[in-house]
């Protein structure tokens, strides 16, 4: 089990500071497996909220899970599925944000997550990407980085995000207050706060292109990977 732990590049960050563009695009240049955990929370709190569950219920929501079915990376076209269901589309709404961050709060989500994550890394290397994932999930990770920018720039680039996928009635200040509210209940939460590893490189991509920040990104992997003589693509 340890040996495959080791097997993970583990990026953490708050929303918006580029985790998942550039934790795809490493993996796709690396040719391995790219694992997105906010996407999990994310289908786990709209399907719960699908259900009619309050998403602070945590015994009725623990229950529920003990019975479901839990589905990651199921087809090109399908990302998550909760109990058959897809929910591919709805969990990039800008509310599915919302309920991912108050049903990661609760133990027994993460819990029930945090084992479905480390079977993904049994037998492949992995770019895994949340706000827990080197200090919780994968804490022998052989390559831990912390992303971050300002609020500002990761507000805007929530905006544009947004409004590129068609979302309407979107403001920029409203953008801006739901990401520092996100953040401050990602921070201050009493199960798996986000937070730097201690052994964690940071990045702080304000003001960096992303082709300079995939570019030092491979190359920190490519070192990293050489030191814990792990062979990547
Ligand atoms: O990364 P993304 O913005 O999709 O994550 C949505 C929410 O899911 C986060 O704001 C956070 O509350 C929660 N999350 C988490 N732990 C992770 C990944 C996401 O608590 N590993």
């Amino acid at each position: 089990m340890i040996a495959s732990l080791q097997n993970v590049v583990a990026i953490d960050g708050p929303s918006g500071a580029g985790k998942s563009s550039m934790a795809r695009a490493l993996a796709k240049k690396l040719e391995i497996l790219y694992v997105d955990t906010g996407a999990m929370y994310r289908a786990l709190g709209v399907y719960f909220h699908h259900q009619g569950f309050s998403l602070e219920d945590e015994s009725g929501i623990a229950e529920k899970l003990s019975h479901i079915g839990f589905e990651y990376g199921c087809s090109a076209d399908c990302l998550v599925k909760v109990n058959g269901e897809d929910l591919t589309q709805q969990i990039r709404e800008h509310t599915a944000s919302d309920y991912a961050s108050r049903i990661s709060k609760l133990e027994k989500v993460r819990e029930y997550l945090v084992a479905f994550q480390r079977t993904l890394s049994d037998t492949r290397t992995c770019v895994v990407e949340g706000r827990d994932i080197g200090t919780v999930v994968f804490p022998q990770a052989f390559c831990k980085i912390y992303f971050t920018a300002s609020v500002e720039v990761r507000a805007q680039r929530r905006f544009q995000q947004l409004s590129d996928k068609g979302e309407s009635g979107l403001d920029i200040d409203k953008v801006k207050a739901d990401i520092e509210d996100r953040d401050k209940r990602d921070m201050e939460r009493e199960n798996s706060p986000l937070k730097q590893a201690s052994d964690a490189i940071l990045f702080d991509t304000s003001d960096m292109t992303k082709d300079l920040v995939l570019d030092n990104l491979e190359k920190l992997v490519r070192e990293k990977a050489l030191q814990a003589q792990l062979k990547i693509g």
